[in-house]
């Protein structure tokens, strides 16, 4: 539910109403306006509240809301939030380029591959140091080695770091050395892991289920939100379907879609979404086009080595074309890069 205010409603009114919603069991979220400040109310049920603050000096309304997710929704928030990732702002006008290796394989191929975003004018740097396989056998990521690796590639080309966490216990490990929290797809719908790293205040990339609605996708984030986090980027990363020549299928319409849903910033991750490095280019091109805040894309130094995900992977020369391409449609449509 949301309680509307009137303009110019003193503090004393705000302030009555939220407790009369905290005494009844429910949590009031304060949402400052223009001119006025409205009351989210956080619950499974408030509509029994309506009677008891309709009357209340001050509430002109109290609007049951009609989606499920309530702080990740435009309905409380209308204004887009904008997430910062080291100097880097994702969510503005900037179509901000995360790009990097699959996984941190070696001290040569991190520094060659963070040489090759930084000189292309990539944003931020990616890397996986603790991987994600779907077969146990595989590469599975250097750990807290390959963190260090990342550091120490952000401190020599001035790049923020997003690496991604899997587990509970390394949420403080991983929070020590990255700029930006990414939870995988597999984990989309950990919530225990969705609030601990919710609680360190990092901001995180949330990416989509393999087979999750934008529904449940947004309700994940409302996880983290509920932790007081707003910093979230959402990432389109393509979703299963019956298709086979593409390794999922690139839910393009997300983007847009999820802008007219959520205040919250939704970037493209054509590699993952296409598994296919040839594909990747025109997706990212796509993504621009329908507006959104940004891309994370795979660049690999020698993709034909790569411990994973080598398929998918931009060679160095390939993503520098990928960034003039996109630079030459930016301007017209409003963007910088
Ligand atoms: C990744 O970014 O390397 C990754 C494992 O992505 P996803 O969780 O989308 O599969
Ligand atoms: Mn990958």
């Amino acid at each position: 539910m949301l309680i509307l205010m009137r303009a110019q409603a003193p503090a004393e009114e705000v302030d009555a109403v939220c407790a009369a919603v905290e005494e009844r069991g429910f949590r009031p979220v304060k949402l400052p306006g223009e001119d006025r400040v409205a009351i989210g109310v956080l619950g499974s049920n408030p509509i029994s509240l309506r009677d008891a603050i309709i009357s209340m000096p001050g509430v002109v309304d109290a609007v049951p809301v009609s989606k499920p997710f309530k702080l990740v929704g435009r309905e409380f928030h209308p204004e887009p939030t904008v997430v910062k990732i080291g100097g880097v702002e994702i969510g503005d006008s900037l179509f901000a380029v995360m790009a990097g290796p699959c996984s941190v394989e070696s001290e040569g191929q991190l520094m060659e591959a963070a040489q090759a975003v930084a000189e292309a004018g990539g944003h931020i740097l990616r890397g996986g140091a603790f991987k994600p396989r779907t077969s146990p056998y595989a590469f599975r990521g250097l750990g807290e080695d390959g963190l260090r690796l990342l550091a120490a590639a952000r401190d020599r080309f001035g790049l923020p770091v997003v690496t991604e966490v899997m587990n509970i216990e390394d949420v403080d490990l991983v929070s020590q050395y990255a700029d930006m929290l990414q939870i995988g797809a597999r984990n989309m719908q950990n919530y225990g892991l969705l609030e601990a790293a919710g609680r360190t205040m990092r901001p995180i990339l949330l990416k989509r289920g393999l087979s999750s609605t934008i529904e449940e996708w947004l309700l994940s984030a409302e996880y983290i939100l509920g932790q007081g986090n707003s910093q979230v980027v959402l990432c389109e990363r393509g979703i299963r379907t019956f298709e086979t020549y593409t390794r999922n299928t690139l839910d393009l319409s997300a983007a847009p879609l999820v802008r007219e849903l959520s205040h919250l910033p939704v970037v493209v991750d054509p590699s993952h979404g296409t598994g296919k490095w040839s594909l990747v280019t025109p997706m990212a091109v796509a993504a621009l086009a329908a507006d959104a805040a940004g891309l994370m894309v795979e660049v690999h130094p020698h993709p034909d080595h790569a411990l994973s995900d080598g398929a998918q992977s931009l060679t160095p020369h390939h993503f520098a074309e990928m960034m003039e391409r996109l630079r030459l449609i930016a301007d017209p449509l409003g963007r910088r890069i």
